[in-house]
């Protein structure tokens, strides 16, 4: 009777873990996950372009996201909130070049975990996080959250499906931000 492999059996070298590796070679505990309760998250393979950010830069979101953020952009506009694009779509690159920076900067890793995520963990590689302004206005401040336009968002952003990651005193030990919604309807 011929041997048969085991289901699931591995062989040959570790799969490649662009998040585990990028984390490792900045010095963020392997433990970070699990310590934050952040999951990791899986880089979107399918994106479309939302136009430029107030910076000029093309920002990207999955689709599904993208359809539902033109759809609650509409709907704010119909109640006289403008509301604009800060950021969608990052890589697991983007993110580590991000760290590098602040490290380069002189900033400590657990100072910049606190309001940037580990390379792997940040929602942004999904695609369907979007990070939400107003046309005019410093974008990705706390004061965000005393405006008329957060406080529609939060009344009917879950209607959009959108949800706000990171509430204040959230148990992920990350600050409060209350420009960052992530997209979680089924499509
Ligand atoms: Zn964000």
């Amino acid at each position: 009777m011929p041997l048969q492999r085991q289901p699931g059996a591995r062989t040959g070298s570790p799969a490649p873990n662009p998040a585990r590796d990028s984390c490792a070679g900045l010095g963020i505990p392997s433990d970070y996950g699990k310590c934050r309760g952040l999951k990791l998250q899986i880089e979107a393979t399918k994106l479309t372009s939302i136009g430029p950010n107030p910076d000029g830069r093309d920002i990207q979101l999955a689709p599904e996201a993208s359809a539902a953020w033109a759809r609650m952009r509409n709907a704010a506009n119909g109640n006289g909130m403008k509301l604009v694009a800060i950021s969608g779509f990052r890589s697991i690159d983007r993110q580590s070049e991000i760290i590098r920076a602040k490290l380069a900067s002189g900033q400590a890793i657990e100072e910049i975990l606190r309001t940037v995520a580990a390379p792997g963990y940040s929602e942004h590689h999904t695609g369907r996080a979007i990070d939400i302004g107003i046309p005019g206005e410093e974008a990705l401040t706390e004061g965000f959250a005393d405006t008329p336009e957060f406080r529609w968002l939060d009344v009917n952003a879950g209607g959009f499906g959108f949800k706000l990651s990171y509430p204040c005193g959230n148990p992920h030990g990350i600050s409060y931000e209350p420009w960052h919604w992530c997209f979680h309807a089924k499509v």
